[in-house]
């Protein structure tokens, strides 16, 4: 159930429709806009049946919300929500690149790769120190040693950094490091990990499952909003269909479909998407047409020898060609890029 209440409503009357609710026993959440103040009711809306909710001082109007997910409901929200990732946001105008290697391999590759995506308008830097990998004999990433190299090289460049988490065990330990906890596809309904992150202050990037659904993804990020953390950044990144010609399919449609649903930002992951550098190009273009707020893109100084997901990271020439071909489309859509 969501209430909107009045224009120029008060403090105190705000104050008092929560009490009012949480008298019933429900939770409350309060999303002020510009425009408009939107208080949630989470809980048990039977209860509320007996509640005259129109005629308590404040009060507009009162709509159900029948969808599963509720923080994380476009309705929940009086306007989109926007993450500060260091000195940029996500969600807002700016369509906001993060690049960098699937591995963090070492300091030197790190920070060249850092420089470079950076001179070429990349606003975050995503590297795994822990990394998931089908077979339990490829490389497993460099643990805390990859977390230490990339704070150092936040350091020299100033880039904010994005890491994934895998463990409820490592949370502390990646958030104490990292600006951004990224949540790798294979986890995404790993429920004890949603809940743990959703408990420290740090945005959170949550990729899409290969085989869930956009209300699963929704879900999903319900869980970690509904332990506190608002953070959320959605990221497609395309789902395992009988399609072979392609490592994964790329779900265009769900971009503007989660646009519609959720006022979270929305990125899109066309590495991990096509798995092949020849389609990071046309499906980071579709992405921006389709109304995404940003790119994560695989990024290594010399793909042919990274230890993961070398077929489909680009160098640093195409890295740039990648974001020279991206203005006229950003620009188009009615957004900036760095
Ligand atoms: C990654 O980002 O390198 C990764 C493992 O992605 P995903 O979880 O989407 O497969
Ligand atoms: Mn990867």
């Amino acid at each position: 159930m969501i209430i909107v209440t009045r224009k120029g409503v008060t403090p105190d009357e705000l104050d008092h429709i929560r009490e009012r609710i949480e008298a019933e026993g429900l939770r409350t959440h309060v999303s002020q806009g510009e425009h408009r103040t939107i208080v949630g009711c989470i809980g048990d809306e039977e209860r509320l049946q007996t509640v005259p909710l129109l005629s308590i001082p404040g009060v507009e109007a009162v709509h159900r919300v029948l969808k599963p997910y509720k923080l994380a409901s476009r309705d929940f929200a009086a306007e989109s929500t926007t993450i500060s990732l260091g000195n940029t946001v996500l969600g807002g105008q700016e369509v906001v690149t993060i690049a960098g290697p699937c591995s963090v391999e070492g300091r030197d590759m790190l920070k060249v790769t850092a420089e470079a995506v950076h001179a070429h308008g990349a606003r975050g830097l995503r590297g795994g120190a822990f990394k998931p990998r089908s077979s339990p004999y490829s490389f497993q990433g460099l643990g805390e040693e990859g977390l230490q190299i990339l704070a150092e090289v936040r350091e020299q460049t100033g880039l904010p950094v994005v890491t994934e988490v895998m463990d409820t065990r490592q949370v502390e330990l990646v958030a104490s490091y990292a600006d951004m906890l990224q949540i790798g596809a294979r986890n995404m309904q790993n429920f004890s990990l949603l809940t743990e992150v959703g408990r420290v202050q740090r945005p959170v990037l949550l990729k899409r499952g290969m085989s869930a659904t956009v209300e699963d993804l929704l879900l999903a990020a319900e869980y970690v909003m509904s332990q506190g953390n608002p953070n959320v950044v959605l990221c497609e990144r395309g789902i395992r269909t009988f399609g072979t010609a392609t490592r994964n399919t790329f779900d265009l449609a769900a971009i503007p479909v989660l646009k519609r649903e959720t006022h979270l930002p929305v990125v899109a992951d066309p590495s991990h998407a096509g798995g092949s550098r020849s389609l990071v190009t046309p499906l980071s273009l579709a992405a921006v047409a389709a109304g995404a707020d940003g790119l994560l893109v695989e990024v290594h100084p010399d793909p042919e020898t990274a230890t993961s997901d070398g077929e489909q990271s680009l160098d640093f020439p195409e890295f740039n060609e990648l974001m020279a071909s991206l203005r006229p489309f950003v620009e188009a859509a009615g957004r900036t890029m760095a």
